[in-house]
């Protein structure tokens, strides 16, 4: 079997409750949203097809015991996800390694919800009020320490705030604005009681 993958790389996670965790990122190509404020629309149709065996070594020979999948929507290719995790075990019995999960939730159901246990910790950004609300109703019932649902902060009228366990501030590139959304963004974390994540990588301009 072989997965769509757009990049690998090793780099801090830059956001959420694991930032500054060193980790290999694999970023998955393709996502069935076309959001308008994405900041990795270049990973929505390009990538390249690597067979499972060739991409567990390839995150092997990285050489950190965490892997961050991430996209693009990495559970648009979860059969090959659980190959790969599968694959690794097989080839390196002895290395402890933990897996980390970014998603947008669409594809998180009751059905799918036990390949989430693949997982060191599952990250979920939905993108709209009635996702947001059906993955916090799902994701509910499993440890808390698990999961964590990330909303993207853009004026503070987002409806699925509401369900966020953490809240990121909207990145534009420009500088001195990012810096004034993301005051902003933090007092109304204050505010209305939620947790705030930095988003290190886009202001520090590294991957
Ligand atoms: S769901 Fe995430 S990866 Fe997909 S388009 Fe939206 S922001 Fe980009």
């Amino acid at each position: 079997m072989k997965l769509k993958v757009f990049e690998i790389f090793k780099s801090i996670q830059g956001e959420g409750i694991d930032t500054g965790l060193p980790m290999v990122f694999v970023r998955l190509a393709g996502c069935n949203r076309k959001c308008w404020f994405c900041d990795t629309k270049y990973s929505w149709e390009n990538g390249s097809f690597i067979e499972v065996e060739e991409l567990s070594s390839q995150i092997l020979k990285m050489g950190l015991d965490r892997i961050c999948w991430t996209g693009g929507e990495p559970l648009l290719q979860s059969k090959g996800i659980s190959e790969v995790i599968e694959k690794i075990k097989e080839i390196s019995p002895n290395k402890c390694l933990s897996h980390y999960l970014e998603t947008n939730g669409d594809q998180i159901n009751k059905e799918t919800l036990s390949f989430l246990n693949l997982f060191q910790r599952v990250v979920v950004s939905p993108k709209d009020y009635q996702t947001a609300k059906r993955v916090r109703e799902l994701l509910i019932e499993l440890p808390r320490h698990f999961w964590e649902i990330k909303v993207l902060w853009i004026n503070g009228s987002e409806s699925e705030l509401e369900f966020a366990t953490v809240v990121m501030p909207i990145t534009t590139g420009d500088r001195e604005r990012d810096k004034e959304t993301a005051i902003r963004c933090v007092k109304w974390c204050i505010e209305n009681n939620k947790r705030f994540s930095p988003r290190v990588s886009v202001w520090l301009g590294i991957k």
